[in-house]
């Protein structure tokens, strides 16, 4: 269920994602949610968490409102283990595929569809980037539509 701090904090976030987002809340297993920490951002924002190296780009599908971060949240804690974020994809992506909305996870970069194997999907990442000489950039609590398609 997402609380009212939660839907406030959607606000300006394509209806299809809050719809993704709120389908899952309801189907987190027993013992586990998740609370919403950031949907829409402004230029201002984004440039400060650039700056500070928790985003890479200004080009950021936040400031568009196609994006979403959650943290996942035990007894009312939020918790930043690994992988309780790859459980929350999977979560993410069969909501996704039941409201036949496509969605794009931070951790691998790759789209959730409740089916692939996300540990998987995450090492292919990893060894992807560095395969490129680049540092990898997991980001597990975000969530955003894709931007070829309908929402680009
Ligand atoms: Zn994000």
């Amino acid at each position: 269920m997402l609380t009212p701090r939660d839907e406030w904090r959607l606000a300006g976030v394509n209806p299809r994602l809050v719809d993704v987002v709120s389908h899952a809340s309801e189907h987190m297993p027993a013992g586990v949610s998740f609370f919403v920490t950031e949907g829409l951002r402004t230029i201002k924002r984004q440039r400060e968490l650039v700056a500070a190296g928790k985003s890479q780009t200004m080009d950021s599908r936040h400031l568009t409102g196609h994006a979403v971060d959650l943290a996942v949240s035990i007894a009312g804690q939020a918790q930043w283990a690994l992988q309780l974020y790859v459980d929350l994809a999977g979560v993410i992506g069969r909501s996704a595929v039941e409201l036949q909305t496509p969605v794009v996870w931070g951790g691998c970069w790759c789209r959730v569809d409740g089916a692939g194997n996300l540990d998987d999907e995450l090492a292919a990442y990893i060894k992807r980037r560095l395969a490129m000489g680049r540092r990898p950039f997991i980001d597990g609590p975000h969530f955003e539509l894709p931007r070829d398609g309908a929402y680009a």
